[in-house]
């Protein structure tokens, strides 16, 4: 058998799309799990649609995510270009050839002597194939009309550039997206007319949202495009793993999967033929388990950007430190750091009514005296505060909840939260003695 190629053929119209990721990384999985050649080919001939640097952000994006490729316009490879615009004299010569058997025809513009030329469909014709995800499709050569395969510009349509291409790129499985399978006969009248074996197609099933419809570009719930899901720190093993499961599933139990895992565990009879569904809170959770195998300080460096774009000063690095370690576990993406931040250390320090009323209920004023004149000498260190939390509880004979929430509720605001001693470390000795002379003020005015 041939060696087994296979690519991603992405047209630079945009930005790079949770479904095109999916195409790509299927076949990039494909091609590594059998020992194939993975392919990225640009097919920018609808040209009013491609946007300058789409080819860009389409390769950047795919190799954060973890793919690499052994041939594409930028690494160059022996069955190049591999752009189509640089194509064009190759689709020119393939298009004559079918004019001069007669199997295409030119169609004239009216009153010029500029023409596209059609694709002549034979009559009578079935195409089956035996789709890898489907099984065998079969569709009528009486459906489709005779189609455009060059245009007058000299351009090539998609479904004529793709068969040349692939052909010639000895291409042998094409994985993509299910839009592409009324295409699918129409590559395969142009395989037949030239005589070449056509490759192995597989298409996978639609994205659909948590309703259940089609996922839109414009469905402004969902977060659609890779580069956002890296801008919000959502990391590229997770998304890798995550998309691996969009219509996929593993032999086994286990979803947390390497890509080493996937690419090995790999079996194209488990692609499934029910629409994947697009759920967030998947991804949510997927992305917390690769946080959390993070070292704290992995994680400290890549929380450094989201904090200083949100002006969070980080006096030192125990400090950051710190703060990673406690809120490592809370956090969905990295971005969140900021949020958690903000939930945990109230700029505006604040007690609600409820635990206002603990405070006042517990006779908590002379627990903060206590533990302020404490921590007038404390290195604030959390192993020093927590100490002194200690030493309190003996002087005011209290313990438990009344010990602790007190001094919560005094310092944070908050009933609950992270581990107190190392909140109040972080807190800083100035806000946390301003916060607890506040306190102790409004409940002794009260008494
Ligand atoms: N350029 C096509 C697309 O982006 C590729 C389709 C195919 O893989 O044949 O949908």
């Amino acid at each position: 058998m041939s060696k087994i190629r296979v690519r991603y053929a992405p047209s630079p119209t945009g930005l790079l799309h949770i479904g095109n990721a999916r195409s790509a990384l299927f076949n990039y999985i494909y091609a590594r799990h059998f020992g194939g050649d993975f392919i990225v080919r640009i097919e920018d001939t609808d040209v009013a649609r491609n946007v300058k640097g789409g080819e860009e952000s389409q390769l950047n994006n795919l190799s954060w995510l973890g793919l690499n490729w052994d041939e594409s316009p930028d690494k160059g490879g022996k069955y190049g270009p591999y752009r189509q615009l640089e194509r064009l004299s190759l689709y020119q010569k393939y298009a004559n050839e079918l004019l001069e058997k007669g199997l295409a025809y030119k169609d004239f513009r009216e009153d010029s002597d500029q023409y596209a030329i059609r694709f002549k469909v034979p009559e009578d014709q079935m195409y089956i194939f035996d789709d890898i995800v489907r099984g065998e499709l079969k569709f009528m050569s009486k459906d489709v009309e005779d189609w455009i395969i060059m245009k007058d510009n000299g351009i090539p349509t998609y479904n004529f550039a793709v068969v040349i291409d692939d052909h010639l790129m000895e291409i042998t499985h094409v994985l993509r997206g299910e839009e592409h399978i009324t295409n699918t006969p129409k590559q395969m009248m142009v395989y037949r007319a030239f005589g070449w074996d056509e490759p192995k197609f597989g298409h996978m099933t639609i994205i659909v949202n948590e309703q259940k419809k089609k996922l839109s570009k414009r469905d402004k719930n969902v977060i659609q495009f890779i580069s956002e899901y890296k801008a919000m720190g959502y990391l590229p093993e997770a998304m890798f793993n995550f998309i691996a499961l969009l219509g996929w599933s593993p032999s086994g139990n286990q979803e947390i999967l390497s890509q080493e895992e996937i690419i090995k565990g790999f079996d194209p009879t488990r692609l499934s033929k029910a629409p994947a569904m697009f759920d967030k809170e998947k991804l949510a959770f997927i992305n917390s388990k690769y946080i959390k195998k993070l070292s704290v300080e992995e994680l400290s460096n890549m929380a450094v950007p989201f904090l200083e774009k949100a002006e969070i000063e980080i006096p030192n690095e125990t400090w950051l430190y710190t703060l990673v370690s406690i809120l490592q576990d809370r956090m969905t993406h990295i971005g969140e750091i900021v949020d958690l931040y903000h939930a945990f250390f109230h700029d505006q320090f604040h007690i609600i009514e409820e635990a206002y009323q603990f405070l006042v209920e517990n006779q908590a004023a002379h627990i903060l005296e206590s533990f302020r004149n404490h921590l007038t000498q404390s290195s604030f260190i959390p192993e020093d505060i927590e100490a002194l939390i200690k030493q309190t509880g003996l002087d005011t004979n209290t313990k438990g909840k009344p010990l602790f929430m007190s001094l919560r509720i005094a310092t944070t605001g908050d009933m609950h939260g992270p581990s107190l001693p190392v909140s109040l470390s972080l807190l800083g000795k100035e806000r946390v003695l301003s916060r607890l002379e506040q306190t102790i003020k409004k409940l002794r005015g009260e008494s």
